[in-house]
């Protein structure tokens, strides 16, 4: 007979290790499924300037070590393992992941969104050949080279900027004329001696599949229809992220770009019905503001709401 956990995570972001930290001190013992990429997006990125409470900034990966450290003091327990599929109508949940079977209580859904690819063939086969979507994994290859970043965005940005350590050029493709980006990152890409920013331009193909190594790019003016070719060694994708739900499909309400709908913050709902003690929290419920503290806000909401629900079910 397996044993029923109260709580089970999904995620080891900053909302699932928030989350954490709120239902262990609870003493709800939570166990936590790190998942395919343990720490979440913060665990990959550089500094993290807007997180309160750091007046100088914090790396990211070690703002998630504290965390961790943090949920750990209380009792949590991380366990590297993700979800293969779910039975959400059970109680207990059933849940087949690749430690075995769990059963659980309350499920907080924290698994967040992973990053984009571009989707063409070319790219697909030069990932870790010179394509990455990681520019603090992958930077330090690129030293005196030419690269360059896909995107328009706050990641582009700041991609593009922390790349700028190794690379001795760095192009900025971005597919429109105006850009998604807070103005403060613009600005600074912007300004950078050692940037390029190219406009109303997208990838077509990346060259050098056959060498498997990336040697370039070829790139078309969407205004102009005009092609040329970009001579690069590196191309990184800072082109935003899909949510980590399809394993909900069928089971819980998801919008049409696949994030889960919440309601009353982080609530889940299957045709429209509120599921009983499963909960959704960080970006893989928010397409809107996608912040480590607002992260870090809705997994707090989502543990309070599970220490609430199994107070109520005698737990
Ligand atoms: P994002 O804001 O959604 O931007 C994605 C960018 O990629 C957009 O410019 C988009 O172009 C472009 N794009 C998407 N699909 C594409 C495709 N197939 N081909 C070419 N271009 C494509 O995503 P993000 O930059 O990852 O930012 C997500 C959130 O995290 C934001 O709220 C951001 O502020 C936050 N963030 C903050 C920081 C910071 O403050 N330091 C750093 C990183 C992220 P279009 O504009 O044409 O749609």
């Amino acid at each position: 007979m397996t044993d029923i956990r109260d709580t089970v995570i999904l995620g080891s972001g900053c909302a699932g290790l928030t989350a954490a930290i709120y239902t262990a001190r609870a003493g709800l013992k939570p166990l936590i499924l790190e998942g395919h990429e343990p720490g979440g997006q913060l665990s990959i990125t550089t500094m993290v300037e807007n997180f309160p409470g750091w007046p100088d900034g914090i790396q990211g990966p070690e703002l998630i070590a504290n965390m961790k450290k943090q949920a750990e003091r209380f009792g949590a327990e991380l366990q590297l393992a993700h979800l293969r599929s779910v039975d959400l109508s059970a109680r207990p949940i059933k849940l087949h992941t690749s430690i075995g079977e769990i059963h659980a209580r309350t499920l907080i859904v924290a698994s967040g969104a992973s990053a984009r690819w571009l989707g063409l063939p070319s790219e697909q086969a030069l990932i870790g050949h010179g394509v990455s979507s990681c520019a603090t994994c992958d930077g330090f290859f690129f030293r005196g080279q030419d690269i360059a970043v896909v995107g328009g965005g706050d990641s582009a940005m700041e991609e593009a900027l922390f790349l700028t350590r190794f690379a001795s050029k760095v192009t900025l493709l971005h597919r429109r004329e105006q850009f998604r980006a807070s103005k403060i990152m613009l600005e600074r890409a912007i300004a950078h001696p050692n940037i390029v920013l190219r406009t109303n331009t997208v990838v077509e193909e990346v060259l050098g599949v056959d060498d498997k190594e990336v040697k370039g790019l070829k790139l078309k003016d969407v205004k102009t229809g005009a092609q040329d070719e970009l001579p690069i060694k590196g191309l990184f994708l800072g082109i935003g992220h899909e949510p980590n739900a399809t394993m909900f499909a069928g089971q819980m309400d998801l919008d049409e770009d696949g994030y889960i709908k919440t309601s009353g913050n982080v609530l889940t709902t299957h045709n429209g019905q509120i599921i009983d003690g499963v909960f959704a929290c960080g970006d893989v419920q928010d397409r809107r503001y996608r912040q480590a503290i607002t992260a870090a806000g809705s997994g707090c909401m989502a543990a309070l709401e599970a220490e609430k629900y199994l107070e109520e079910h005698g737990h």
